[in-house]
């Protein structure tokens, strides 16, 4: 009998936990759902075989309570926790204090959650195993001036100024002119300490019409690692994805396995454990790693598609102590998905837009996948973040996930709060997303329109 985990803390909420709750209940796995007051009535805590409150409604009070977690872990008697993604998932501490407190975190090791949450570190980890990095993406920026400008001139303007413990999109900065580069160091340095409690910044090439595309990696921690191809996220705004689709248009067979190949192999050299994604930027036919993220994306589901891989239950199955049960040769990859995010705001302003839904239907039909804690009556809370679902469109070609996704957005009907519904709507209606050419300016160049 392989091991198996006997009881999972789902310590997270909204559609990743219902996600989560789902993988559990088909590997025979009891699930425990932590939640705050404010979210009693999502569907996973209502599911779960035990729930815990585990605080108020603010997240630094409940779902950012390291101790409020691990003592639910405790008093159910759970043998591991599942932290999703957001919250706690990237947070080395507390992957370190479950472990110490003598449970399974469902993820990486905690010393693997640090270098890579350390964007510095982590390109310099990269660059040994073969990795290829942004041009000029090298050490931390000090307080002397004259080898900043230095280092900005070597690598050549544009550039841009990041924080080695950003995230979420935030803390960077682009600078054009030496005029300006001092100034953004100072800045991009005050706003990283105050967001991420570290004032750390680096500097890189800033590349002007790059797409987004990331490589998911699944490892056993025992050695064995293997890719699941692309995914191309450049429908963003403010560096936050909207619109995901896998693989990536484009690209070729001969460059996935070149790329993939590297990453696996890297996860193969760390001994990397559990599910994880590296970031490219990709420009002229080159991809350029920015990041690495250690954990289950937002945008799994695509890949999930085109593959037939259940990422959720690789990820249970790993931290239980199994091997991969497959090699890289049983990964094939077939067919086209596309993902939406639907969010729980005004689909011009972007502003969120929590309150009551008061009808909601879910679209259907053949290649729609739905992953949603919405329903009728549903409160969307203003505390967390506004996403209240991701439609996934599969096809065996991408025009067919694509007209799959049209449809779906015309059925699908969220009532009595805004959502970006129209939004997707739209992009899906322009000439270069239909052709899968865009890059991660398109968006906000288009919405300025
Ligand atoms: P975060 O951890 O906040 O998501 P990333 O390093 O992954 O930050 O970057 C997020 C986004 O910022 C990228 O998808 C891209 O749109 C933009 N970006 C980051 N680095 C560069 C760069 N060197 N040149 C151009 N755009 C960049």
């Amino acid at each position: 009998m392989s091991p198996m985990l006997h009881k999972v803390v789902i310590a997270n909420r909204g559609e990743i936990a219902l996600r989560i709750w789902r993988a559990c209940k088909e590997l025979d796995i009891k699930t425990v759902a932590v939640h705050s007051e404010a979210d009693r009535d999502l569907i996973h805590v209502r599911l779960a075989d035990e729930s815990v409150c585990i605080g108020p409604a603010p997240a630094a009070e409940s779902y950012l309570s390291v101790p409020a977690i691990i003592s639910a872990a405790e008093i159910t008697d759970a043998d591991s926790i599942h932290p999703g993604y957001g919250f706690l998932a990237e947070n080395p501490s507390f992957a370190e204090q479950v472990e110490k407190s003598g449970f399974i975190f469902i993820g990486p090791h905690p010393e693997t959650i640090r270098e890579m949450g350390d964007k510095v570190a982590a390109i310099a980890a990269m660059k040994k195993l073969g990795i290829p990095c942004v041009p000029g993406s090298s050490d931390l920026l000090y307080d002397d001036d004259a080898a900043s400008m230095r280092t900005a001139q070597e690598i050549g303007y544009p550039i841009i100024i990041k924080a080695a413990g950003g995230g979420g999109g935030r803390g960077m900065r682009v600078v054009h002119t030496e005029s300006h580069l001092l100034n953004a160091i100072a800045m991009t340095r005050t706003e990283a300490r105050a967001a991420f409690n570290n004032d750390k910044v680096y500097m890189e090439k800033y590349l002007q019409t790059p797409r987004h595309i990331e490589v998911q990696v699944l490892g056993d921690g025992q050695g064995n690692a293997v890719h699941l191809g692309e995914r191309d996220c450049s429908i963003q705004r403010r560096h936050q994805k909207i619109i995901e689709e896998a693989p990536a248009p484009g690209i070729t067979q001969e460059q996935r396995e070149a790329i993939g190949e590297r990453c696996a192999q890297a996860c193969r050299d760390m001994r990397y454990r559990g599910a994880g994604t590296f970031e490219f930027l990709y420009e002229n036919k080159e991809f350029y790693f920015i990041e690495m993220n250690t954990r289950v994306q937002v945008e799994h589901p695509v890949t999930e598609l085109i593959t037939g891989v259940d990422i959720v239950k690789e990820q249970l199955r790993i931290a239980a102590g199994q091997k991969l049960s497959f090699t890289q040769s049983d990964i094939k990859i077939k067919g086209h998905a596309i993902e939406c995010r639907i969010n729980a705001e005004d689909p011009r302003s972007f502003l969120p837009c929590p309150g009551t839904i008061t009808h909601f239907h879910a679209p259907g039909g053949p290649g729609i996948r739905l992953d949603s804690h919405a329903y009728s009556s549903y409160k969307v809370p203003p505390y967390y973040d506004s996403l209240i679902g991701k439609v996934i469109a599969y096809g065996e070609r991408r025009e067919v996930a694509l007209a799959r996704m049209r449809n779906a957005l015309d059925e699908m009907i969220v009532e009595g709060i805004k959502t970006n519904l129209t939004l997707h709507q739209d992009i899906l209606r322009g000439n270069a997303f239909q052709k899968g050419i865009v890059n991660i300016h398109y968006l906000e160049q288009w919405l300025n329109l």
